[in-house]
């Protein structure tokens, strides 16, 4: 979140409480999510969620590498999660910074809790999140479709893992926050759920609100994530039904 000027500020809420692109304070963006794309994945998603483009691939389990990573009592889980250069308006340098990292351990944190590791020990199971556009949530959107990616490969899991974030625009809680809300508004919280335990295993925070505000940004999130949950049940029985395209689409 940068400082700008008032006058650089764009308006966040319009005077009906419509948003930049016409959504409510509880509208998510539209969701499509696509299972089985790429043929030499174990498994695979892409996920288009209003300009997000990202697409997950799952390889494994299979054997690890670099070898002495390997655990003798459960499957290693390797998550990358990468953003292309021309994923964002300033080209963005190539490779792994911090950002990439910090994002690509609490995904892998937040998906192996619920794979059933102890069942494959000593082998590994890679998940790659590639950025392909990116409009703010692109952790959440690489969860959403990393989750539906490791379904398709049909490695052991409790559930899926539908994600969103909810922020603060102009003083009020807004779900799924776009690019400019992400950069101007006042708070960013990006969550994951697993639906049927209804835990959280992703909560992070930018920002400020109150802990009243952060219990209902809560809510919000949980319902939004009931939504993107069954979007991505659909993509999987799309995927698997006779005559499926994969496809699952919100709106
Ligand atoms: N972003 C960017 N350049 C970067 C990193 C991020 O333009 O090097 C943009 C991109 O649109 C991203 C947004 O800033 O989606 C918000 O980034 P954040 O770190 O909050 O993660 P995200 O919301 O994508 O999970």
């Amino acid at each position: 979140m940068g400082s700008v000027g008032a006058k650089d500020v764009p308006e966040l809420l319009d005077a009906h409480g419509k948003r930049i692109d016409g959504r409510g304070l509880h509208d998510l963006r539209p969701l499509k999510i696509e299972a089985g794309v790429l043929q030499r994945a174990t498994g695979s998603a892409f996920v288009e969620w209003g300009e997000n483009k990202v697409m997950a691939a799952v390889y494994g389990p299979r054997e690890v590498h670099p070898r002495h990573m390997q655990q003798n009592t459960k499957a290693v889980v390797q998550c990358r999660y990468n953003m292309a250069s021309f994923s964002v308006d300033e080209r963005k340098r190539p490779g792994l910074d911090r950002r990439s990292q910090e994002i690509s351990k609490v995904i892998g944190e937040a998906l192996e809790s619920v794979l059933f590791v102890e069942e494959f020990p000593k082998t590994s199971i890679g998940i790659y999140i590639e950025v392909l556009q990116a409009n703010a949530g692109t952790r959440c959107a690489g969860l959403v479709a990393a989750s539906v990616a490791l379904a398709d490969a049909g490695i052991p899991m409790s559930d899926l893992v539908p994600a969103v974030a909810v922020g603060k625009i102009a003083g009020k809680l807004a779900l799924d926050l776009r690019k400019e809300e992400d950069n101007y508004g006042e708070s960013d919280v990006p969550m994951a759920l697993v639906p049927r335990s209804g835990r959280l295993v992703l909560l992070q925070m930018e920002g400020h609100m109150t802990r009243d505000e952060l219990k209902t940004a809560m809510d919000m999130g949980v319902k939004g994530c009931e939504k993107i949950y069954e979007i991505q049940k659909a993509a999987l029985r799309n995927r698997y039904s006779l005559g499926g395209n994969g496809g699952g689409e919100a709106q």
